[in-house]
C-alpha cells in the first residue's frame, strides 16, 4: 500500500503511446502491446488503456489472471492474449485468445471450435509446438478443423544481438513452419526484433521492454522516450565524523566529516541489493552516491556536497538523466532494465501522466 511518506512511481503515458507509434513506424506494420506482469511493473490497467485510445488493437499478457484484469480494464474489443494459454471456457465469458504451446492445448482448441493462436518454437525451447509437431499436425488434415488460427507466432532468442546468425536462422524455420500450417496471419517481433530489418516483419509484432523506455538495441544509442521516474522522500539527514560507518555490515566508512541522507525506499521495493554502493540518485541535477548496503525500507546517500538537503527533500533514484535510467540501474546491478521495472514495489504510490 502507497502511504504518505512512500516514494512516487511517475508513469508517462504520453512516452508510452509515442514509444508505441515509433515502434509501429519502424515495423511498417501493427504492433502489439505486450502488458504481461502488470505491464512490465507500471500498472497495465492504465498502460493498456492509454494503448487503447491511440488505437492499439493487440495485447499479450502472460497469465489468465493477468487477461481477465486487462479485459476488465479496457472494456471489450482488442484481442487479449494470453501467452501461457488457457484451457477452452477458463476465461469465464472475459472473451480472452488463447495461445497453443503444445499438442494437447491444439487438440482441446480443436474440440471447443472458436480461435486461438498457434505458438511454434523455432530454437528458445521454451514454449511452443517443435517442428517436428508442426509436421504432425500438418500431415493430420483433421487436426486443425474447426479451429480459426487467429496468428501463428514464434518469439526471437536474441533479438538484442543483431549480428547473431541464431536470428536469421529462426527466421527461416518459422517461414518453413508457415508453409506447412494453413495460411495465417503470423506474429513474429519482440522490440528488439522490430529493429533486425525486413526479414523479422509480420502482421504483428509484439513489443514490450520499449515501450516503457528500455533500449532494444543495446549498444546504440536509445531510441525510445523514457517513461518512468521514481521519486523518494529523505526521512533524515546525518552528521557523522571521519572514521564512522553507514548501515548493516559497517560496508562504507566515511573518510572526512560526512552528511548521510537515508531515503525511503529498499530492496523490498524492487532497489535491489546488488545496488549497494554502485548507484546514484540525483537531486537538482546533481548526483548523490548511494553508500552502505541497500536495506530492505531504507536506502542512504552520501550529501556531504549537498548541504540545502533537507528531511521531506526527494532524490530522484529513476529518471531521465544519466546514470539512472532503468538499463543504467540494470547494468550497475549484473541484470537487465526489465528486471528492474518488474521489481518496482507495491508501496510506490503510481501517478500516471500524459494519458
Ligand atoms: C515478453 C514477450 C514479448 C515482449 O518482449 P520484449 O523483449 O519485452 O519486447 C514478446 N513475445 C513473447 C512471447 C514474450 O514472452
Amino acid at each position: 500500500m502507497a502511504g504518505s511518506g512512500a516514494g512516487v512511481l511517475t508513469v508517462d503515458l504520453g512516452a508510452v503511446v509515442a514509444n508505441w507509434r515509433n515502434l509501429r513506424a519502424v515495423h511498417g506494420a501493427p504492433c502489439a502491446g505486450v502488458l504481461k506482469a502488470d505491464g512490465y511493473g507500471l500498472g497495465a490497467a492504465a498502460v493498456g488503456r492509454a494503448l487503447g485510445d491511440a488505437g492499439c488493437r493487440d495485447f499479450f499478457v502472460a497469465h489468465l489472471s493477468e487477461g481477465v484484469a486487462l479485459r476488465g480494464a479496457i472494456g471489450a474489443g482488442p484481442m487479449v492474449a494470453v501467452l501461457n494459454g488457457f484451457r477452452p471456457g477458463e476465461d469465464d465469458g472475459a472473451g480472452l485468445t488463447a495461445v497453443m504451446n503444445t499438442p494437447g492445448d491444439v487438440a482441446a482448441w480443436a474440440a471447443a471450435g472458436g480461435e486461438a493462436i498457434l505458438h511454434v518454437d523455432t530454437g528458445i525451447n521454451r514454449l511452443g509446438l517443435t517442428a517436428a509437431e508442426v509436421e504432425a499436425l500438418a500431415g493430420d488434415a483433421s487436426a486443425l478443423r474447426g479451429l480459426r488460427l487467429r496468428f501463428v507466432m514464434t518469439h526471437l532468442a536474441r533479438a538484442d544481438e543483431p549480428g547473431e546468425p541464431m536470428n536469421g536462422a529462426q527466421a527461416a524455420r518459422f517461414a518453413e513452419a508457415r508453409r506447412r500450417l494453413p495460411g495465417a496471419p503470423f506474429s513474429f517481433a519482440n522490440s528488439s526484433g522490430i529493429f533486425l530489418g525486413l526479414g523479422f516483419r509480420s502482421d504483428l509484432a509484439r513489443p514490450g521492454c520499449a515501450l516503457y523506455g528500455i533500449n532494444p538495441t543495446p549498444g546504440a544509442p536509445n531510441p525510445m522516450r523514457q517513461v518512468v521516474t521514481l521519486e523518494a522522500p529523505v526521512l533524515q539527514v546525518r552528521e557523522i565524523a571521519a572514521g564512522e560507518s553507514v548501515g548493516y555490515s559497517a560496508t562504507w566508512t566515511a573518510a572526512r566529516p560526512s552528511r548521510v541522507a537515508t531515503v525511503a525506499a529498499g530492496y523490498a521495493d524492487g532497489y535491489l541489493r546488488s545496488l549497494s554502493g554502485r548507484s546514484v540518485a540525483v537531486q537538482r541535477g546533481r548526483p548523490l552516491p548511494l553508500i552502505g548496503r541497500v536495506s530492505m525500507d531504507l536506502l542512504t546517500f552520501d550529501a556531504t556536497e549537498h548541504p540545502e538537503l533537507r528531511q521531506g527533500d526527494r532524490v530522484t533514484l529513476i529518471g531521465d538523466a544519466e546514470g539512472i535510467r532503468p538499463d543504467d540501474l540494470a547494468a550497475r546491478a549484473g541484470t537487465v532494465g526489465y528486471e528492474i521495472l518488474t521489481s518496482l514495489g507495491p508501496r510506490y504510490e503510481r501517478r500516471y501522466v500524459g494519458g
